[in-house]
């Protein structure tokens, strides 16, 4: 399918100015930023794509914000800051389309990302290039790599086989392995890290209230680094203390 070299000229702009940062200037950091002194290349960037098995496929993984590709058929992003390019129109030719995972965890529902992981095997059979990507490209991408690869080749150890053949950061948390296991009949493997609720906080004891009301409910999208985001919203009143120095001054009783 043609390439949209338009739509993909400003991103290229940002690549390309992201790999040279000025001479001793540092840019944003986090998530694709770079330090002050060497650019920081984010471990999705290095992703090869995962090959799958015997059929002569595979399938591309990594950042749906920065994907490494610009020439794919079909896009699928699992995080709420995809990208999208033109190609998301249903009159171009091509797919984007996303399927929204909160980070860190599992699929809220089962039965639609089945179908996701179906589709993507036809599309992939029929000889698209595929791109799929969260913000890491390891839990959420892996999650499904590690469904897609029991599905098109039947190993039960499919989150060893993505691990080995993709990244070793993929898959992330117990939840996760406990879905693929659950939906997919994919082997349990280690994970990568702790479970999702300790890493976006763990539960406050009863006697405490939550500082992040909204967000402990699981309203909150995006995982630990939204987390900030959650306690704004949060609907706790807050109660200003008289302090010359506060932005309420010594009006406040
Ligand atoms: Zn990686």
């Amino acid at each position: 399918m043609a390439k949209d070299e338009d739509w993909w000229a400003k991103y290229d702009d940002d690549m390309a100015h992201r790999k040279k940062p000025p001479a001793g200037q540092g840019g944003h950091g986090g998530y694709g930023g770079y330090t002050t002194t060497t650019p920081y290349v984010a471990c999705h960037e290095t992703h090869k794509p995962l090959r799958l098995g015997d059929t002569g496929l595979e399938i591309h993984g990594g950042s749906c914000i920065r994907p490494k590709i610009t020439d794919a058929d079909i896009y699928i992003g699992f995080d709420a800051g995809m990208r999208f390019t033109g190609r998301h129109f249903p009159w171009t030719p091509g797919h984007e389309l996303l399927y929204k995972i909160d980070d860190m965890h599992p699929p809220a529902e089962a039965v639609q990302f089945r179908k996701l992981v179906e589709w993507t095997a036809e599309q992939l059979a029929s000889g698209a290039k595929v791109h799929c990507g969260c913000i890491g490209g390891h839990g959420r991408t892996g999650t499904f790599f590690a469904a897609l690869v029991k599905h098109m080749l039947g190993v039960e150890a499919a989150i060893d086989y993505v691990r080995e053949h993709y990244c070793k950061k993929a898959v992330e948390t117990r939840e996760q392995i406990d879905y693929l296991g659950k939906h997919f009949g994919v082997a349990p493997a280690a994970g990568s890290k702790e479970h999702a609720p300790k890493l976006l906080g763990a539960p406050a004891p009863k006697a405490q209230k939550p500082i992040w009301g909204a967000f402990d409910k699981g309203t909150g999208s995006g995982g630990g680094h939204k987390a900030k985001g959650g306690a704004k919203s949060s609907n706790q009143s807050v109660k200003p203390v008289q302090d010359g120095n506060s932005i309420w001054g010594k009006r406040c009783s």
